[in-house]
């Protein structure tokens, strides 16, 4: 599979209000997400809008470092997920901020329930 190569006319990098034009969203580029929690207090979990169309991922926020591949299953694109604490007051609560890599193609199927017999198409 080739490799990202970046091109240093068209950026690379999206801030998180940085819209991203369709045909940018190619392996290796890395988008910027403001999140938003996700309810549930016992594993904290955010919502990360995808840069792809109006889809949010509701994703595990994990220890520092860690990061979730997300699919888009309306698009067909997948991403790494990191996120990233930006908190820097004293309250203590998380306010994350998600970087989303752009994978390679992945050509993805999702599991179901056995199809019926003859029911198909
Ligand atoms: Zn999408």
């Amino acid at each position: 599979m080739p490799r990202f190569q970046p091109d240093p006319a068209i950026p690379a990098r999206y801030g998180p209000d940085d819209p991203v034009p369709p045909n940018r969203l190619i392996a290796g580029v890395v988008v910027r997400r403001r999140t938003e929690p996700a309810p549930g207090r016992l594993r904290p979990r955010v919502d990360v809008p995808m840069p792809c169309c109006t889809r949010w991922a509701r994703v595990l926020a994990g220890r520092p470092g860690e990061f979730r591949l997300v699919v888009c299953t309306s698009c067909g694109l997948c991403y790494e997920v990191g996120l990233h604490d930006e908190n820097d007051t004293w309250d203590d609560i998380p306010n994350y901020l998600a970087v989303l890599t752009v994978l390679p193609y992945i050509d993805v199927t999702f599991a179901r329930p056995k199809p019926k017999a003859g029911a198909g198409r």
